[in-house]
Formats: structure tokens, C-alpha cells, sequence
């Protein structure tokens, strides 16, 4: 039987590609990948010549048959995103989940994943992080989205494309507060710049300088602050006197 390999690829910067992910690509039989194009350049970038295949979130679920009749007559296949770990914010969910469910080998081949770029050189807790992916494209549901994670005490981690960055951050700051926010920008790309401030400075930035507004961005946010003692005291007190005014004590 032929292993599924999750192959990370680089974030930008090509030497960021592990020896293990490049010797594993040119052994496979099929890579199966999110865009073949983007995919062909970096196969021609290593030398590499190996059959491609299309898989996105479209063609996903269609795709599972074909490739375990694959991994089934014992070929192997690697799975690459355009950028970074397959499945964090890109196809292969289903895939895996499908190949695990019947028993296949799925073998994770590490390398760069924006999120964990961008934490481990912002200087914000990484503890405990919570990690929201592409926060929705619509304005309402951006922010009901931003309201569930009010309380949240983790530092919390989006991704965010060129076109919304500005609305995403200002409702940032609308919802969560006046709190730091950090802008991690073309990670490990010639202008890679790391942004400290609220949200509304942040924007007062880009303002002047709308070149901080382009390139691909991780938007990581100060968890909420734990609440002081005394204003927990004092909306509890204020909740016990609710409750009895409304039995009528
Ligand atoms: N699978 C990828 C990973 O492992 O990080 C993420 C894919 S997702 C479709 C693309 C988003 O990841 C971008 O919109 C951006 O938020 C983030 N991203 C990817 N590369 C980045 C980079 N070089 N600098 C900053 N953010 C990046």
C-alpha cells in the first residue's frame, strides 16, 4: 500500500524548504496539489519533474476515490498547499480525514506554517493561543465572530489577505478593544516587517504608509487581561442582587 505524505512548502522563502520534503516530492508518484501551476514552478525551482493533480476545496471530496485507488495499487502520493502546511486555512481536510477513516497511511512531513512564524518572533504569549483562521468576509459576521472571543485570554491568531485588512482591524479595535495588536507581514519575503501597536495606530500606519497594507498578513491580538478580583466581586454582588429583586425579596 502507497503512504499519503502532508508536505509543507515554503511561506515565501524557497530555502525554507525541508531536505526531507524535496527528497520526498521527486519520490512520489502523484502530487496532489492546490494549485499545479504554482506547484510546477516550485518542482522546477528543485529540479523536479513528477506528475500533478489538482486538488481544492471544490474537487476535494471527488478526489478521495481516485487517490486511494492509488495509494491502493501501492503508489505514493505527497499533499502540498500553494503555501505553508497543508489543511491549517487550505484543502486536504477531507482527504486525510477520508484515507485515516479506511485505514490508509498518512505520514506529516513538517516545515513552515505562517501561524507559528508569525508567533514565535511577535513577543506575545504563545502559551496558550487560539487560532481563528480567516475571520468572515461579511461585515456582521466578522464581528459576531470578534464578540465570541471577548473574554478569551489567549493570544488569538488570524489570517488576513490584503483586500480586508484595514476593515478587519478596525473592527479589532471596535470589538476587542484598545489592546496590542501585532501585524506580522511577508514573513520570511524581502519585506518581512513585524508591527506593534493597537489596532486604530496600526491603522493610522497604513495611513501613511499604504505599502504596510500589502503582502499577506498574520494579525495576532493580546489575549483579554484576567479580570481584577474586584470587578469580579462587584458583578457578582451585582448578579445576586439581580437575582433577588427579581423574586421580589
Ligand atoms: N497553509 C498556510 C500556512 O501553513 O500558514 C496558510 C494558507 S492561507 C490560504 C494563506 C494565509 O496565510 C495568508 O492570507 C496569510 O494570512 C497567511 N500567510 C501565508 N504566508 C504568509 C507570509 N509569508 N506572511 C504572512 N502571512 C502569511
Amino acid at each position: 500500500l502507497g503512504t499519503l505524505y502532508v508536505v509543507a512548502t515554503p511561506i515565501g522563502n524557497l530555502e525554507d524548504m525541508t531536505p526531507r520534503a524535496a527528497r520526498l516530492l521527486g519520490e512520489v508518484a502523484l502530487i496532489a496539489a492546490e494549485d499545479t501551476r504554482h506547484t510546477s514552478r516550485l518542482l522546477r525551482h528543485l529540479g523536479l519533474s513528477v506528475p500533478l493533480l489538482s486538488l481544492h476545496e471544490h474537487n476535494e471530496a471527488a478526489r478521495v476515490e481516485q487517490l486511494d485507488e492509488r495509494l491502493l495499487r501501492g503508489e505514493s502520493i505527497a499533499l502540498v498547499s500553494d503555501a505553508g502546511t497543508p489543511l491549517i486555512s487550505d484543502p486536504g481536510f477531507v482527504l486525510v480525514r477520508e484515507l485515516r477513516a479506511r485505514g490508509r497511511t498518512v505520514v506529516p512531513v513538517p516545515g513552515p506554517c505562517a501561524l507559528v512564524t508569525a508567533l514565535c518572533a511577535a513577543g506575545l504569549p504563545t502559551d496558550r493561543f487560539l487560532f481563528q483562521g480567516f475571520l468572515p468576509a461579511k461585515a456582521g459576521t466578522r464581528r459576531q465572530r470578534l464578540e465570541a472571543l471577548v473574554q478569551r485570554g489567549e493570544t488569538l491568531v488570524f489570517y488576513e489577505s490584503p483586500h480586508r485588512i484595514r476593515e478587519t482591524l478596525s473592527d479589532i479595535g471596535t470589538v476587542l478593544g484598545e489592546r496590542r495588536v501585532v501585524l506580522a507581514r511577508e514573513l520570511t519575503k524581502t519585506f518581512e516587517t513585524f508591527l506593534d501597536g493597537t489596532a486604530e495606530a496600526l491603522l493610522a500606519l497604513m495611513e501613511a504608509d499604504p505599502d504596510q497594507a500589502r503582502g499577506e498578513f498574520v494579525i495576532m491580538v493580546a489575549g483579554a487581561p484576567p479580570r481584577e478580583e474586584s470587578e469580579a466581586a462587584t458583578l457578582e454582588a451585582e448578579a445576586l442582587l439581580a437575582a433577588l429583586l427579581a423574586e421580589g425579596v
